[in-house]
């Protein structure tokens, strides 16, 4: 029997397996689509919250807190791309600076370290892009960014290494209490485990309703962004703010640990899916985001895309036992991404305390690393091209990402199944081109390593085709 079986694998479930890994246990944990991340974990603006915003007293205070310092040191020993560059907060009226200092002594009770009010003309000095209509600005020295997708897929692949299951394409479709534990039924046949933990983001109301009394609904609320070029990745260091409003954190403008700059989101009420951006929402986007950095250049486009928040209104996560054996890690709305490595911890202790045995394996691997072909020295480069000549292929021109890198995640714990599922591995398809030169490269790489044919590698989520069948003349897929 499973001991634990986390129903899941954004960044909440990831981390909690990772946790339960540390411990001699059976855990398993089952996702819906072909890959980790896929939910809000790879749709959000990746910032490292300081913890000045959550209410204080709140779980999501404390779990916001500790998640930052933690991703911190995490993302170090896995690998995961991570910027601490600081955050401001802008005013830009004598009510707005009143919750400036609101948000100082939520973020002060909160704990968080180092929070200061700077004048508009001392946070211009600090990045002279900002409006000369900035009044004054909250400093939040301990805030950064990250990489979502690879933060969770390190996570993710460090359970799988000390023994957690992934199964993927399973999709769970009902709980069933029997005896002293849970038979989970889903798309791929039925599971038994001891404990069930509910870390099923957007949908996580939908799991808890299968298993307790209905206690909460999600409210799901969508976020658009743009995406512009490093040609504008420097036009701000830190990640720039607007006061929150009870919509959420508001427009923000900042950089990403990839080198371009983020810019969004709105928040609209949306259904739980619904990942389209509108022309509207990124104008409304476009508009507020100047009002923070007027000379913003949105000519340098490369993207757009959405994510769906899992609010529930509340103020808080919704966390605990909700039935015997039954764990809500749900309603993980922003600061979740921040949260995450401390929900994990926190879950564990939760189990612990419900009386699962947790003996820790002393060969447990908290260690991570993956080549990076373009931050090597000529030396470096040389040498490695020498040992393995896949690494002297360059197969995305933006990126500078080869044939050896790509190769490398397939041998990784949890392989790519998809051309997206390469770029969040490796980067390649991320660039100006937007994967319109690597692209095909990257298919003909992945159908070879799996012995299909081009036709039948995925885009992204399953159904996401991009071959359709073969032009009569030259016999060529199409
Ligand atoms: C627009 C936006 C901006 C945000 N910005 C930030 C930010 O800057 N910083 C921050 O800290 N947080 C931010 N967040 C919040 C953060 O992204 C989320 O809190 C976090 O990603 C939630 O992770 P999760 O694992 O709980 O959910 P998800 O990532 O959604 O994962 C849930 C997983 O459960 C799977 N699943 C669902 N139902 C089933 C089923 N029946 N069977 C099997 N699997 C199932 C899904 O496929 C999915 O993979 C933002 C969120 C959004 C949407």
């Amino acid at each position: 029997m499973i001991d634990v079986l986390i129903i899941g694998c954004g960044v909440t479930g990831a981390a909690t397996a990772m946790e339960l890994s540390r411990c001699r246990l059976n855990v398993a944990v089952l996702e819906r689509e072909n890959d980790v991340a896929l939910g809000a974990t790879r749709a959000n603006s990746a910032i490292v919250h300081a913890g000045y915003d959550p209410k204080p007293g709140t779980l999501m205070a404390k779990l916001n807190v500790r998640g930052c310092a933690r991703t911190a040191e995490l993302c170090g020993k896995l690998d995961v791309p991570y910027q601490n560059c600081g955050s401001l907060v802008l005013a830009f009226s004598e009510e707005e600076v009143g919750t400036l200092h609101t948000l100082l002594d939520r973020g002060v009770r909160n704990g968080v370290p180092g929070l200061e009010i700077l004048s508009g003309e001392e946070a211009r000095r600090r990045e002279p892009h900002l409006s000369e209509a900035v009044l004054a600005a909250l400093w939040a020295p301990t805030a950064g960014i990250v990489s979502p997708w690879e933060l969770c897929l390190a996570m993710a692949e460090t359970a799988v290494r000390n023994g957690a299951a992934l199964h993927l394409e399973t999709a769970v479709t009902g709980l069933e209490r029997v005896g002293e534990g849970w038979l989970v039924h889903t798309t791929r046949g039925d599971f038994a485990a001891r404990y069930v933990v509910n870390a099923a983001g957007v949908d996580s109301a939908l799991i808890h309703d299968m298993a307790a009394p209905h206690e909460f609904d999600i409210k799901p609320s969508r976020g658009e962004y743009y995406i512009l070029d490093k040609a504008e990745g420097k036009r701000v260091s830190a990640v720039i703010f607007q006061c929150p409003s009870e919509r959420g954190k508001g427009v923000l403008v900042g950089p990403t640990v990839h080198g371009n700059l983020i810019v969004g989101p709105n928040a609209e009420a949306s259904a739980p899916h619904d990942t389209a951006t509108t022309a509207e929402g990124l104008d409304f986007v476009k508009r507020t985001a100047m009002l923070s950095v007027p000379d913003l250049n949105f000519g340098q486009s490369i993207r757009n895309f959405a994510g769906v928040r899992a609010n529930s209104g509340r103020e808080d996560f919704v966390i605990g036992f909700k039935a015997p054996g039954f764990l809500d890690l749900a309603a993980i709305c922003s600061p979740g991404l921040t949260s995450a490595s401390a929900i994990g911890e926190y879950a564990a202790e939760l189990l612990k305390n419900d009386g699962l045995p947790m003996e820790e394996k002393p060969d447990f691997i908290l260690e991570r690393r993956r080549t990076r072909f373009k931050d090597l020295t000529p030396e470096e480069r040389a040498a490695l091209v020498a040992r393995e000549p896949a690494y002297g292929r360059v197969i995305c021109r933006c990126e500078t990402v080869t044939e050896g890198e790509i190769l490398e995640s397939l041998r990784s714990p949890i392989p790519p199944r998809t051309v997206d599922g390469v770029k969040r591995r490796v980067n390649a398809g991320m660039g100006r081109c937007q994967g319109g030169f690597c692209g095909p490269r990257v298919v003909d790489i992945l159908a070879r390593e799996y012995g299909v044919t081009p036709d039948a590698i995925e885009q992204d989520k399953a159904g996401s085709r991009i071959l359709v069948g073969k032009t009569k003349e030259a016999g060529a897929d199409v």
